[in-house]
């Protein structure tokens, strides 16, 4: 495990913590505020020892350069509401008045600097923007587990010139995934979904090492019922897809994992709320209809599954759930996991919005804000914004 908060000494010290603070605004407002209400926790422990807190965090694609729509101070705004303490937000990232601001500070003190993509150093790992940053702090603070698979100065350059640890969101983040990577409670079972194939190959790859049930669904199963020869009609498959499909089904032949694909499917001859819909057979799907949900036979099967898990993880909506008629499977498999006696996680964008559309979210042990660094993760893959922290010494 990593050093985190807890392990360093932060009264009086001057503490640059990388949160992310990346959420959708609407003419000015935050919309959804749950990855400001994540860093929540790392924000106030440091307040009430008396650290001072210098936030650092990007907020949507900028082009290297000042976007007035993308400052951070609707953000600090809404901070300052949820703290319940005044909140400084200041228009630079570094550079002198950064630093005559950071002096001017308090202990429990709170300060958000500028987006830190403004910068164009920032997403090259430029050692320059190490230097002037580092300069502001006494500790580094790395609480954007989402952001940890970048190699930016704010999420990992910065370990170069600071004691680095990890903040209390990345800590039960890696936590709840290094957990079912390592001992998952059995019987293990991961339903998999979503858009496209060719994004999650590793991840299916790891999962039919690991898990005991492997659950396919959303557009994603389409490719693998056409490598099996069904008839897709309409849906939209890419040709890498089912390639890999095809190799993830002959890897599950001789995985102890049980692959399952969907039985049947809510079928549509067009994308929209008031579409006729009409439920087939899966290797069925006539002409001129695309596939758009699982069928409720397949979603009672996945249900069941799920309710007999030790440990589930999900990831990828089972259709179209962003429109009424193909949401049914999503919100079984959501109904189910919260329903399910053994631990719950959940991550991926759309996933997690789909649990939270139905209001479920309470009901999970873990939902990720991680989105593509939580898939990297279970890939196996080395993610920089983590390896960078100090390591605990093994208990
Ligand atoms: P996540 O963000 O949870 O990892 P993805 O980004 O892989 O999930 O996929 C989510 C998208 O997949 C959703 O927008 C959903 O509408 C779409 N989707 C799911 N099933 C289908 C389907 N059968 N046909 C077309 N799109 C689908
Ligand atoms: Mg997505």
């Amino acid at each position: 495990m990593k050093k985190t908060v807890r392990d360093i000494e932060v009264a009086d010290k001057r503490v640059l913590v990388r949160v992310d603070f990346n959420v959708p605004l609407k003419d000015g407002q935050v919309v959804d505020d749950s990855r400001i209400r994540a860093a929540l926790p790392t924000i106030q422990y440091l307040r009430e020892r008396g650290g001072r807190v210098i936030l650092l965090s990007h907020l949507g694609r900028p082009k290297d350069a000042p976007d007035p729509a993308l400052r951070l101070d609707p953000v600090a705004l809404h901070l300052a509401q949820l703290l319940g303490a005044p909140v400084r937000k200041l228009d630079e990232l570094c550079g002198p008045s950064v630093e005559a601001a950071v002096a001017a500070m308090k202990p429990g003190d709170v300060l958000v600097l500028e987006n830190t993509r403004f910068d164009p150093r920032e997403k090259k790992n430029d050692p320059s923007l190490v230097e002037e940053l580092a300069r502001l702090a006494d500790v580094y603070v790395n609480d954007a587990f989402s952001a940890a698979h970048r190699a930016h100065v704010s999420t990992a350059g910065l370990a170069m010139k600071l004691p680095a640890v990890a903040g209390f969101q990345m800590e039960k983040e890696l936590l709840a995934l290094e957990g079912l990577l390592a001992k998952p409670q059995r019987p293990f079972v991961v339903v998999l979904g979503g858009a496209k194939v060719t994004d999650k190959v590793k991840v299916i790859d790891r999962f039919l090492d690991l898990a005991d049930r492997l659950l396919i669904g959303g557009a994603m199963a389409l490719a693998f019922l056409k490598a099996q020869g069904g008839e897709v009609g309409a849906s939209k498959v890419e040709e890498e897809g089912l390639e890999a499909a095809a190799a993830a089904l002959a890897r599950a032949s001789s995985s102890r994992c049980e692959l399952s694909l969907p039985t049947d499917l809510v079928v549509a001859e067009e994308l929209s709320e008031s579409a006729e819909t009409k439920v087939v057979a899966a290797k069925a799907v006539p002409a001129g209809w695309m596939a758009l949900d699982i069928g409720s036979r397949t979603a009672a099967l996945y249900a069941e599954a799920i309710a007999q898990a030790g440990e589930v993880f999900w990831n990828g909506p089972m259709g179209v759930f962003e429109l009424a008629p193909f949401a049914e499977g999503t919100r079984a498999v959501a109904e189910a996991m919260a329903a399910c006696p053994g631990i719950t996680v959940v991550g991926g964008g759309d996933s997690v919005a789909a649990v939270n559309k139905f209001g479920l979210a309470e009901k999970m042990d873990h939902v990720s804000m991680g989105g593509g660094a939580s898939l990297e993760y279970i890939e196996g893959a080395a993610l920089p914004g983590v390896e960078v922290l100090a390591d605990r010494e093994s208990e």
